[in-house]
This record gives C-alpha cells, structure tokens and sequence, in this order.
C-alpha cells in the first residue's frame, strides 16, 4: 500500500497551498489527490483574482497581508509572475448602520497597519466621477488592494512544491476516509488506496462530502457567482480601483483593456450549478449601472461562473488537532469554506495549517476559525461580496 506523511484532498489554490507550505516546513512525503486531470478546474479556476486588507476581522486582515506579501514577492519565491496590480478597492455605502461598521473596521485595519481611506459623498464625486451614487453615506478606499492572477498562484505553488518532494495526483478521486478509533489512518482513492496519519479537507465546494467520509459536518455550500467581461472600452477610466457597491454587491474593476463585472445574487439557491444564468445578468446590469451609468454604453464579450464555498458566517474553516481538542478525529484537518475569499486567503490559509499540522503554533490567530465555533454564538464578516 502506498503511504503518506500527509494527504490533502483537492488541488485547488488551497490544497496547493497546503502542500507547498508544508514541504517547505520539512515535510517531504505529501501527497495531493485531485479527482480532475489538472488544477484550477474547480472554484480556483473561476476566481476573479481580487484581494483586499479591508476586512472585518484581525485574523482575516493578517491573512491578506500574508498574501499581499507573498504576492509581491511571489516571482523572486516561485520563478512565475503573479500580475499583482495593486489598483486598490473601494467600497461603496448608502447604509448610515453600514457605514458605521465600515469606520469602526477602518480603525481596526489601520490599528494594524493597513492603510485605508475613509472617504465623504464630496471625495468620491471628485476621486472617482464614474460613480453617481447621490444617496452615498461614505466609503473606505484601500489602495494596497489589488488583483492577481489565480492560476499563476497554483502553478507556483505546484511547481515549488513538486520541486521539494511532494506529489501531485491528478484524476484520482478520495472515495473514503480510515478512521480507526478516532483516529485517521488513510484515505482510499481511485488510484488505490494511501496509508497517512494526516488527511486535509481541502475540497472546496465539495468539502461537506470529504469531511462526511471522516464522520465530520463540515457546513460549507456551494453557490454559483458569475463574473463577466466587456469588449475593450474606455467608458471608465484606465487606472480605477475595484469598485463595489456594498448594497448590491455589484462590482467592477478594469480587466485590460476591458471591465470586468460581477455580483452575487440573493435570489440565488445553494446548489452545483455553473450554467450561466440571463435572469441573473439582467439582475447585475440593473444593478451595476445604476451606479456606474457610463457602463450603458459597453457590451459583453464573455461571462463565467463557478461556486462560492459558503459557511454560515462567511469565515472559513481552519482545524484539526490539535486546536480541535478531540472533537475532530485525530489527524483530521479542514481547510474550506473561504466564502468568496479563498484566492486571497490561499497563501496564509497553507502556511498556517502547515504550522498546525507540524505542530507549531500557527502565524495567525485561527480562534475565528474554529470547526467548533457553529455551535456558539458566530462573529460573520461584514465585508462580504
Ligand atoms: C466567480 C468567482 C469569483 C471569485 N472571486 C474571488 C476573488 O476575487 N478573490 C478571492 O479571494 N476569491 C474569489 N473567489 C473564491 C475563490 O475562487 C475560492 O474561494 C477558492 O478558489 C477556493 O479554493 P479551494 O482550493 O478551496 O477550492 P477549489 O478550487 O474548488 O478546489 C477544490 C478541489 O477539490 C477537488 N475535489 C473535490 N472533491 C474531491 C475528491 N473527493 N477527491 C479528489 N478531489 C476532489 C475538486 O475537483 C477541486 O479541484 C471567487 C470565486 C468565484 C466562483
């Protein structure tokens, strides 16, 4: 039987991760099991790339930095360009109560060194023109925000991580966990079956089913998003922030010499569903360019949609023993659920693990994102999209 130091269930930008931080910490017989023939073929594949410190709470904003950080570094540390641009968010209120959250997470976010703007109706009118939003209560700006390119960040992390020993399994599916007396001894998979002490729910939007097979509810549901670009177009400016109207969760942002624009949809019910779906594009243009009116005069050229990965307070899941304190099976680690946030939080959602699963205390309080938390009264993040 094949054996393993350590199996990660999917190979997506966080089974990835995982690995590559992993071997990097000393562990050399990792294993990732991806049931598709090559990465990016789930959520990873379909994200638009943004990443932002404007979070509502300390943990998630110390694993933006960590990513930033990464990102900026990331052609030095993996011999692949990211594409960082940092064009910087801008979040859009009309909400006074939301406004007010907004503010209190400016001063948390700067309390930890993150430089954001809180801006009036008037700045907005004369730093940004496009937006004609006349009920406007404020808005934060983050200029170290930006975009990167998610399939440069896997394959960085593939290759380093090929490089330092792990494997990487493609078109094998984990059909089974072994747990034996609470405690896991392996993973069966189509390709045979892997003895390990370790096995990581790195699954995405399929993480419920993985964590099923060890005994575990992990709740985390998938919900489709669709992301949209126009043809080349110079209705907006060439240099602009993503710009999102928290209202609606429309957004958009430049994609070249295009815009790139998207939105979640309320009307939306959890299922696997990538289609896309005209009755909910009809939703995002009359959303969209109620605010951003100069976006009546482009046209779409192409549309996408993969699955958010939802928990119920749209934070993730990172845990296992030994911070689960014997509520998990021994050896059992979850990494899912980042709600939409999975590309930006992949780098440190991968160190941090490592450093749990090699028995080091993790960079980042990981408090918020217990498995146990469900049961207790949630702390949900307000800076959802
Ligand atoms: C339209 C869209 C836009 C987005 N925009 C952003 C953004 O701007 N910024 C941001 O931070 N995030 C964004 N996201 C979210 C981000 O893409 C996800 O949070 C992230 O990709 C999740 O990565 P993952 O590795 O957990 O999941 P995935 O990429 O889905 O990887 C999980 C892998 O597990 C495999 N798998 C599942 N079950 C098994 C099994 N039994 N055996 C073997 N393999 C299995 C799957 O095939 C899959 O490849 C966006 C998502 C979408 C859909």
């Amino acid at each position: 039987m094949d054996t393993a130091d350590a199996v990660i269930v999917g190979a997506g930008l966080v089974g990835l991760s995982i690995a590559y931080h992993l071997v990097e910490q000393g562990m050399r017989d990792v294993v990732v099991v991806e049931r598709e023939s090559s990465f990016g073929q789930g959520s990873s594949g379909r994200s638009a790339g943004g990443i932002r410190l404007q979070f509502g709470l300390a943990s998630s904003i110390r694993f933006s930095q960590y990513g930033v950080q990464m990102l900026k570094e990331f052609e030095g540390r993996f011999g692949v360009p990211a594409s960082f641009n940092q064009c910087g968010y801008l979040f859009l209120t009309r909400d006074p109560k939301r406004w007010a959250v907004m503010q209190a997470a400016a001063d948390l976010q700067r309390s930890l060194g993150v430089e954001v703007q809180t801006l009036g109706a008037g700045e907005v009118r004369r730093r940004f023109p496009y937006v004609v939003m006349d009920d406007l209560a404020g808005a934060t700006f983050g200029p170290q925000d930006g975009v990167a390119d998610p399939f440069a960040m896997m394959y960085g992390f593939s290759r380093r991580a090929r490089e330092l020993g792990a494997r990487i399994v493609y078109g094998a599916e984990v059909t089974a966990i072994t747990v034996e007396g609470h405690r896991v001894r392996g993973a069966d998979t189509t390709a045979g079956p892997i003895a390990s002490p370790m096995v990581v729910d790195a699954a995405g939007p399929h993480a419920r089913a993985v964590g099923a097979m060890a005994g575990v509810a992990v709740p985390v549901d998938p919900y489709r998003r669709a992301v949209y670009v126009t043809a080349p177009t110079d209705v907006l400016p060439r240099a602009m922030p993503m710009t999102l109207d928290f209202e609606t969760t429309s957004y958009v942002r430049r994609e070249g010499e295009s815009l790139l624009l998207g939105m979640s949809d309320p009307a939306e019910p959890s299922s696997f569903d990538t289609a896309l779906d005209q009755d909910s594009l009809i939703r995002l243009i009359e959303a969209v360019t109620r605010w951003a009116p100069s976006l009546q005069h482009t046209s779409l050229m192409r549309g996408w949609a993969g699955l958010y990965e939802i928990t119920p307070d749209h934070n993730p899941i990172i845990d296992g023993a030994p911070t689960a304190g014997g509520e998990l099976p021994e050896g059992f680690y979850i990494a899912a659920g980042f709600s939409g946030h999975g590309f930006q939080h992949a780098p440190a959602a991968g160190r941090a693990l490592a450093e749990l699963m090699c028995g080091q205390a993790p960079f980042a309080d990981l408090t918020p994102f217990r498995w146990a938390r469900f049961q207790e009264a949630l702390q949900p993040e307000p800076f959802v999209i």
